[in-house]
């Protein structure tokens, strides 16, 4: 064989992992590198081990809510360190189980940091050895983003971080308005934490339904968390055992933890991508086609580092179109249209679709139809919070374009409701469907009355 791999990985996360393991069952001869943990960011430093703390921090609700229905509970306390080393362990169970797969597969794993050398060689980093394959596979992910520049900035954490912190912090910090921002927002504060969110815009969650945004101001709010807007931090330094954040309107805030979730950027420094002529975009991510190729030949990219929809399930389908694409002979674009995603917030968010505003861009006659009301499992607790629900769609063909729910269980309910609308269901046939009561969701097949203008919800 003219190289030493069929195919070489770099990048054993979600989408790495996928498309080794097809490539090689395909009967490809498969390398992949990995300088961190087996599993990438979703099962280490992501979507696994968030969710758990969402989970661990959804009691304290539970327990606010137990009196209304009956219970006395006495003094709940709670133990981080129980709920840190039992996520961890888990997460090391999930790595193994990667691991294990990729090896059946016929996979061979190299725990280090590779590099690009040119369009056929990788450089491995720690043994220096280089190597050639046929193709290269970029899975390289994304990394958190920190504030370039801001004087104390090694004081504060990422996400990273903050799934391994030696104890719960009293007070934390957390800078962003995005959904990592407000995911951490909910754990932390259903942990104990006082929570403060600080955002440099006006409004959380760019890129979202504008009502749901509007919504989620309330609901975070209400909710315990302290939101600045429209403020930045202009420093960070240490006073006795605290941090002492000053931010952009003079206020000085001691705090115990800084968060940063301001974004993430492409993982593409250093990996040598230059020196094979590979096209980066201005946030550095990896420009491909619809097969996931780069403008070099021999050189795909999938996944977060090509910054076109950063979720799990898109790395993984983008992994396994390609590993299909070039190794099963099942030409395969990848489709990133009506993707669902969530925000594991307080409430929780499920979204699908077109938002208002960007339907209203393209297409001439948009409906909306949204309701907004106190779910009846918050009726005999005293919780006051409320859940919105909206439907967007193509006035002209009676398409659903979009759904959007911000309350209980919402991710549940938007992952059927994403087979809906990527279906192209009408209303008029989501109407026909019969409610199931008693639930929240009923509320969205029942939604009836179109709303006249743009507004604020009710
Ligand atoms: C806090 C947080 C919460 C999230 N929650 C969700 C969620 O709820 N749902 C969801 O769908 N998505 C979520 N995501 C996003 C999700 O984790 C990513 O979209 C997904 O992991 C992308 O997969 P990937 O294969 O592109 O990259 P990754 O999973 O990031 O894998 C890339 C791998 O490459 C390795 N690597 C990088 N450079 C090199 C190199 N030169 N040599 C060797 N190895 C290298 C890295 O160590 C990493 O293991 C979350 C992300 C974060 C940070």
């Amino acid at each position: 064989m003219k190289y030493d791999y069929d195919l070489f990985v770099i990048g054993a996360g979600s989408g790495g992992v996928r498309a080794a393991r097809i490539a090689s069952l395909a009967g490809a001869k498969v390398a992949i590198a990995e300088e961190y943990r087996i599993g990438g960011t979703c099962v280490v430093r992501g979507c696994v081990p968030k969710k758990f703390l969402v989970y661990g921090a959804e009691f304290s609700q539970m327990l606010a809510d137990a009196p209304g229905y009956g219970w006395t509970v006495g003094s709940a306390t709670f133990d981080w360190p129980t709920l840190r080393d039992n996520v961890q362990k888990e997460v090391a169970r999930l790595s193994g189980i990667y691991a294990t797969n990729i090896a059946k597969a016929g996979v061979t794993t190299f725990e280090e940091r590779a590099e690009v050398v040119d369009a056929h060689t990788v450089r491995l980093t720690k043994s220096g050895s280089e190597l050639t394959a046929e193709r290269i596979l970029i899975a390289t992910g994304g990394r958190p983003y920190l504030p370039e520049g801001l004087p104390g900035v090694e004081l504060g954490i990422t996400s990273n971080e903050a799934f391994l912190l030696d104890k719960l912090p009293e007070r934390v910090l957390i800078v962003g308005g995005g959904y990592v921002a407000l995911e951490f927002a909910n754990i932390f504060h259903g942990l104990g934490s006082k929570v403060r969110v600080l955002h440099r815009g006006d409004k959380l969650l760019r890129g979202f339904d504008e009502d749901l945004r509007a919504h989620m101001h309330i609901e975070v709010e209400r909710s315990g968390v302290q939101l600045t807007m429209k403020a930045t931090l202009t420093k960070l330094e240490k006073v006795g055992g605290a941090i002492r954040a000053t931010l952009s309107t003079g206020e000085k805030v001691d705090t115990d933890c800084v968060l940063f979730a301001i974004g993430r950027d492409p993982y593409t420094a250093g990996l040598g991508l230059d020196r094979a002529g590979v096209k980066l975009d201005d946030e550095g991510a990896v420009i491909v086609d619809e097969f996931s190729r780069s403008c070099v030949e021999s050189i795909y990219a999938i996944g977060d580092v090509t910054n076109r929809m950063n979720l799990t399930p898109v790395a993984i389908r983008d992994g396994h179109a390609f590993a299909n694409s070039l190794y099963n002979n099942l030409p395969t674009p990848v489709d990133h249209a009506f993707v669902p995603s969530a925000v594991f917030g307080r409430p929780p968010i499920g979204s699908v679709g077109l938002n208002e505003v960007d339907a209203r861009r393209s297409y001439e006659r948009v409906d909306i139809y949204r309701t907004s009301f106190r779910p009846m499992r918050n009726m005999i607790s005293g919780n006051q919070e409320r859940t919105l629900m909206k439907i967007v769609v193509d006035g002209g063909s009676g398409k659903l374009l979009g759904v959007h729910i911000a309350g209980e269980d919402a991710p549940e309910m938007i992952q059927l409701a994403a087979v809906a609308v990527k279906a192209g269901v009408t209303k008029k046939q989501w109407d026909s469907t019969m409610a199931l009561h008693p639930t929240a969701a009923e509320e969205l097949v029942l939604m009836r009355e179109k709303i006249a203008s743009p507004g604020s919800p009710a």
